[in-house]
């Protein structure tokens, strides 16, 4: 692996012994640069003073081989190389308590950080990023479709099948048991509650223009043109009921 001259930074990462191509130094930069170019940088990261207070209190720190500390120590001596491989894996565990940010004596927000560093992973298309949301892809097609996270039909043995024998508690006649709640939107078990047309199509839209949508095409295209499908297909519904609304409102006149 080369060097710059006189210094210790290198011009490529990459595992010596894996057969992946380095990346090079002008990749990490573009990474870090889109990380600081994020307007909560400068209120995430104020300093380090290096105490550990944030690992110490981090739920993810006891489980995992993370450290919020490591994570603000990188950035702040912006470690490019480091940053880099804390995003291979690392920066997934977090839990997002934010208990650190509560915690840090420079009012630094590891948590908010990491949050930015999983946007640039997504935005550069880190496999990282694809692996871990991935398993995640069927909640949302869900909440996207249907404005709903989790439904009643999601939680069967096939669906949840690390629950191991535990799961046959849960073989309860839900349809049944749904169609005897009072509150009609609650009726059903394809999604936890119904949500209308109206609210669906302006979620969607809430989706689009923040830019979920197209981070969500960077990491997983088919998933994208399936809900993308879904959603052309109820903005027509809507369309036309505004249509009919209309016609409707004519005639009375
Ligand atoms: S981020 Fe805050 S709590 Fe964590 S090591 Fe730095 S100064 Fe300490
Ligand atoms: S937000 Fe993340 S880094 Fe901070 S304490 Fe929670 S799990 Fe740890």
């Amino acid at each position: 692996m080369s060097h710059a001259h006189g210094t210790r930074v290198q011009e490529y990462i990459g595992d010596p012994v894996s057969d992946s191509p380095a990346v090079e130094r002008e990749e990490l930069k573009e990474i870090f640069k889109d990380i600081q170019a994020d307007i909560r940088y400068d209120h995430e990261l104020n300093g380090c003073l290096n105490c550990g207070i944030c690992t110490a209190t981090c739920p993810a720190a006891h489980y995992y081989d993370f450290s919020p500390r490591e994570i603000v120590q990188l950035l702040w001596t912006e470690n490019l190389e480091g940053i880099y491989d804390a995003m291979q894996e690392k920066i997934w565990a977090c839990a997002q308590c934010y208990t650190c940010a509560a915690r840090c004596p420079f009012s630094n927000s590891p948590g908010g950080l990491v949050m930015l560093m999983r946007e640039a992973a997504i935005k550069h298309g880190m496999q990282s990023a694809k692996d871990v949301l991935r398993p995640f892809s069927r909640v949302m097609l869900k909440l996207i479709s249907t404005g709903n996270q989790l439904s009643p039909d999601m939680i069967n043995p096939d669906h949840f099948a690390d629950w191991g024998p535990n799961i046959s508690k849960v073989e309860a006649p839900l349809e049944v048991l749904r169609k005897a709640i009072p509150m009609p939107t609650l009726n059903t078990t394809a999604t936890a509650w119904e949500v209308n047309l109206k609210t669906s199509v302006e979620l969607y839209t809430i989706w689009e223009m923040t830019g979920v949508l197209d981070q969500l095409e960077t990491i997983d295209e088919n998933l994208f043109d399936v809900i993308t499908d879904i959603m052309d297909e109820k903005r027509e519904d809507w369309e036309d009921w505004l249509d009919e609304q209309d016609e409707d409102d004519e005639d009375d006149d």
